[in-house]
């Protein structure tokens, strides 16, 4: 899953890039507000995470105008106000939940993987196959066996068990599991793929991951 955060203070840009790169998330960062709303619009993020007070445009006015163009994607804003109406224009502007500064990574892992749930299909365990991913605990096991996967292949697992049936192209695999600076190398998920089809082999579950020629991958089944 990729995240768009948009915050000016450093530290705080930092701590939540890495925090998040740690749980597997691709992570962009924007320190203002007209390079964070360009950047939204022009990549396909699955969350954006959005501080209220930015330089350039504020984060209200970069949540309402991503929404003009976007209304799938969930936004949550980092806010030190908590007046009542300060959250409610928040929220009116289009953000789906918002978290008050200073506040534990956990909790914003937490209020992420909420609303991730409820912009897919609602379910924290993925499964296909024999394999089963639980986000919450961050575990993969195959045919009850626990796999032990990188970051990146997790990512990769994640990506395509959430698309489950579907065929996910490489652009599109890029777009979701690798940030803005991968190189545009599209062999480095095959090899990816790779990686992961041999944990997965080991492990009893074979043939999870299908190619589909000259397009992408794509995972069937139960
Ligand atoms: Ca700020």
């Amino acid at each position: 899953m990729r995240v768009l955060i948009i915050e000016d203070e450093p530290g705080i840009a930092n701590f939540l890039k890495e925090g998040l790169e740690e749980e597997c998330f691709a992570v962009d960062v924007a320190s203002n507000g007209r390079e964070g709303l360009s950047m939204a619009l022009s990549s396909d993020y699955d969350l954006l995470i959005v501080d209220w007070l930015l330089p350039g445009l504020s984060g209200v006015e970069v949540c309402r105008q991503f929404r003009k163009e976007c209304s799938q994607v969930p936004v949550i804003f980092l806010t030190a106000k908590d007046t009542l109406d300060d959250v409610v224009f928040g929220l009116e502007s289009g953000a789906n939940d918002y978290i008050k500064k200073p506040f534990a990574f956990e909790e914003l892992l937490a209020r992420i993987r909420v609303q991730l749930r409820s912009s897919f299909s609602g379910n924290p365990l993925l499964q296909a196959g024999g394999v089963k991913m639980n986000l919450a605990a961050h575990m993969v096991s195959c045919n009850g066996k626990e796999v032990s996967l990188t970051p990146k292949e997790f990512a990769l697992l994640e990506y395509l068990l959430r698309n489950k049936g579907n065929v996910c192209t490489r652009s599109r695999i890029i777009e979701h599991v690798w940030d803005i600076h991968f190189d545009a190398d599209t062999s480095v998920i095959d090899v990816y793929v790779n990686f992961l089809r041999k944990k997965l082999d080991v492990s009893g579950c074979t043939d999870l991951i299908e190619t589909v020629r000259g397009i992408g991958y794509v995972i069937r089944g139960e």
